[in-house]
């Protein structure tokens, strides 16, 4: 195309330039300048012709050998259950803590279902939708997952639905060794201190119920993650984290929208309680009712919407109850 282009082109600079040969095509002085407007209008179409046919040609064939695209197709069409066992012994549960958050769903589940696939992770994702008149608990969400999930998943991403993550090179394999924080301080775009094990936390069935889960006293924005670094720690376990990841800051987008609402408030005995160890609640406590299953595709991505009721014991954790204004 572009050598087509090239020779219009230096043909169009001829038929500018040549004063000569006038005579050999038949053409007087007199009726030469008008022809020689007609061939150069004429060689610029063709010019902007052969253009476009390059352009889109260009465009084409990037799309079609473009690795990801076509990968992301062929998983599309191809892969709808992310899973297959070929891909390895173990199977992941994605655990997403959910409310209200709609507009961020749409966006995570084909992303992460393509994400995991790519990299032949077997996975099913459960978004646990809290659907009672009480305050955000992600904790207790997370421990009502971890029970709900199905028996052939043995490890379990705990995973916020604003977080996607960007660079290939995340692992999000079986965590054999110990706990394996995706989102590392050093990665995560919000969060830097290095005890943070929040946003993407990956670990085995068996090492989450050696935490007994995370406390249910966490109810509102916040702390229920420090407090079960905690619980990591004093099961003696270590927290791995990603190496090696060279894109910084931007490996994860955090869809993160400052104005939606988040519950900070602390309320009477929160403000003290949630500094401390809890040693009574988690995973072995944590009560609920499961309200309704919904199998959910979303651009044939597929998940669980769990949607549970939450029950809080007003005389340890009064505050789980949403302020009147
Ligand atoms: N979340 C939710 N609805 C809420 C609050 C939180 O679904 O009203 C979930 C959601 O998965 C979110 C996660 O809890 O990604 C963590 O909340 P947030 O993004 O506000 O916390 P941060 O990024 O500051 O840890
Ligand atoms: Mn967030």
């Amino acid at each position: 195309m572009a050598l087509i282009s090239c020779l219009i082109l230096r043909a169009t600079i001829w038929c500018l330039e040549s004063k000569t040969n006038i005579s050999k095509w038949g053409m007087t002085a007199r009726t030469w300048p008008c022809c020689r407007l007609r061939l150069a209008s004429v060689a610029a179409v063709l010019l902007l012709l052969c253009l476009t046919t390059s352009l889109l040609g260009g465009l084409w064939l990037n799309a079609g050998c473009w690795g990801t695209r076509s990968d992301q197709i062929k998983l599309e069409t191809k892969d709808l259950a992310g899973d297959d066992p070929s891909w390895g012994p173990h199977k992941m549960a994605v655990i997403v803590p959910f409310r209200d958050r709609f507009d961020e769903l749409l966006q995570f589940l084909p992303h992460l279902h393509l994400f995991l696939s790519r990299q032949r992770i077997r996975h099913h994702i459960y978004i646990m939708n809290q659907a009672d008149g009480l305050r955000f608990n992600r904790a207790s969400l997370i421990n009502a997952g971890v029970l709900l999930s199905a028996n052939d998943t043995d490890y379990i991403a705990m995973h916020d639905v604003d977080l996607l993550p960007l660079n290939d090179d995340l692992n999000y394999s079986y965590p054999a060794l110990g706990p394996y924080h995706v989102s590392a301080p050093n990665l995560h775009p919000l969060y830097h201190y290095p005890t943070f094990v929040g946003g993407i936390l990956l670990l085995t069935k068996k090492q989450f119920h050696l935490c007994n889960g995370l406390s249910n006293r966490y109810w509102g924005w916040g702390r229920e993650d420090d407090e079960f670094y905690r619980r990591i720690q004093e099961a003696g376990l270590k927290v791995f984290r990603p190496d090696g990841i060279t894109t910084g800051y931007e490996t994860f987008h955090h869809i993160h929208d400052p104005s939606r609402h988040r519950d900070q408030k602390r309320i009477g005995e929160q403000r003290r309680v949630q500094f401390i160890r809890d040693r009574e609640t988690g995973v072995s406590t944590v009560r609920f009712r499961l309200l309704t299953t919904t199998k959910l595709h979303v651009h044939s991505a597929p998940c669980t919407v769990f949607s549970v009721q939450l029950y809080c014991n007003r005389s340890q954790t009064p505050w789980c109850e949403i302020p009147r204004k």
